[in-house]
């Protein structure tokens, strides 16, 4: 059995990962469970980048194993880009979600429909035993709206109106298990699943 360590502690994320990627003969743990401890500075100014910095970390730290390591962002077309990799802290604290949902829609606040053009991005890196890499990307695209809806999700699911739903739903107006199949993350895992 091949063990690979998603770098992550978050048990969703690293669930996701396992149910899209599973096949026969590959185990996916934890950093916690495979008794890793990582945590570097993501300071990178890619997805790609960051996505790089966690997965040799957690390489080194387990001394060589194998390491998939995922980095993910919003992507706001009026904005040149932005949040992007700042998309966790763009209000400024760490993770919080109100915060950054209520600044996006401040600097959005003049920008007509047409022009609301986002998606998020997800990229993998995965590191093998030997140091050697792959690196897979996936994207969603969609629009930002102009009031939370829905309470299902995190981030800035409540704001963004994926093409899918042709405008009628943000991604916190669905079922978890539908936005886990058309997500940016999906869409790298099975990027990823191919050349794995
Ligand atoms: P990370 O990949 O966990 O570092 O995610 C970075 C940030 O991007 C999160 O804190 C969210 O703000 C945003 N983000 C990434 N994926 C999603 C998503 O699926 N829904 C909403 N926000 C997301």
């Amino acid at each position: 059995m091949r063990k690979i360590v998603i770098a992550t502690n978050n048990a969703h994320k690293a669930d996701e990962i396992s149910h899209v990627l599973g096949m026969d003969g590959l185990e996916f743990v934890t950093m916690r469970q495979a008794g890793i401890a990582s945590d570097p500075a993501e300071d990178a100014d890619t997805f790609e980048g960051n996505a790089r910095i966690k997965a040799l970390a957690a390489h080194e730290a387990g001394g060589g194993v194998a390491v998939l390591a995922d980095d993910s962002g919003l992507v706001v077309d009026a904005l040149d880009g932005a949040p992007g990799v700042y998309s966790s802290r763009f209000a400024g604290e760490d993770g919080n979600d109100a915060a950054n949902n209520a600044l996006l829609l401040e600097r959005l606040k003049d920008v007509p429909d047409d022009k609301r053009t986002a998606r998020f991005v997800c990229t993998l890196v995965f590191v093998d035993e030997d140091g050697a890499e792959k690196v897979a990307t996936g994207s969603v695209e969609g629009r930002i709206g102009h009031a939370e809806r829905g309470s299902e999700g995190f981030g800035y699911d409540p704001l963004f109106y994926p093409d899918t739903y042709e405008g009628r739903l943000t991604f916190a107006e669905v079922p978890q298990s539908e936005k886990n199949l058309i997500s940016h993350r999906a869409n790298a895992l099975r990027a990823m699943k191919e050349m794995l």
